[in-house]
């Protein structure tokens, strides 16, 4: 059987995640303490169901342990955000995914047993900040510390070079791992295959070595 699971907090986050896997067909549980909030989310949810998730008896009616993954998506409340980590990690829930408004919520988040920590509003500017640095940016996604993804438009001079002649790798020590084309998405490009116009690149490298590389024009 595919993954099932539940997200608390129906706010603007965990609606668009509750969303997002509803419509990927898994079966999701939407849990939040405000009818409304249910009201407005229970066309994009399997099931929803109003509950105080700071209650440990609530969660037991709703079989919380059954779930593959619980997300906590609670924002503004970081006592209620904690208190749910915690109680679910007491109940023996396998997974348990939480948004954190900053970094200290996220290392109380872990220490109180949350597997996953997430930090929407700081991702989504980073992301935004290296769009503002060149409008060429269009993403950038970090991995790890120092390593991310980039997603950027091919400048003026790289157009009717092939990847061999820009030699990226060598110049910036970047790897172009994708070239979208129009519709075509190319994953793992030949070094024969040639830049056009409007063609995005997507690279992966150092943060460093990927900045001197948006940079450029
Ligand atoms: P977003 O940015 O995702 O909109 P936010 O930072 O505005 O989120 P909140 O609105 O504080 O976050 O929380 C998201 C949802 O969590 C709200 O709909 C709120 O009703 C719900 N919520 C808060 N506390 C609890 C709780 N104890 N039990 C269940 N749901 C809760």
């Amino acid at each position: 059987m595919s993954k099932q699971f539940a997200i608390i907090g129906m706010g603007r986050f965990g609606s668009s995640v509750a969303r997002t896997l509803y419509e990927m067909d898994f079966e999701v549980m939407g849990i939040d303490e405000n009818e409304e909030r249910i009201n407005e989310n229970i066309q994009y949810v399997t099931h929803a169901v109003a509950a105080d998730t700071t209650d440990e008896r609530a969660l037991r009616e709703i079989g919380i342990r059954n779930f593959d993954v619980v997300v906590v998506a609670i924002g503004a409340d970081i006592q209620a955000s904690i208190l749910t980590v915690l109680i679910l990690k007491e109940m023996g829930v396998k997974k348990i995914v939480a948004k954190a408004q900053n970094e200290r919520h996220g290392q109380v988040l872990y220490k109180v047993g949350a597997d996953r920590v997430v930090f929407p509003e700081r991702d989504m500017g980073v992301r935004v900040a290296h769009n503002l640095i060149s409008a060429n940016v269009l993403d950038f996604i970090e991995l790890a510390e120092d390593y991310s993804v980039a997603e950027v438009v091919a400048s003026s001079n790289m157009i009717g070079k092939n990847l061999r002649q820009l030699d990226l790798r060598a110049r910036y020590e970047v790897n172009v791992i994708a070239i979208k084309s129009g519709d075509k998405f190319n994953i793992a490009p030949s070094p024969d295959e040639v830049i056009r116009e409007g063609d995005v690149l997507v690279v992966i490298g150092n943060n460093r070595h990927l900045k001197t590389f948006e940079e450029q024009d």
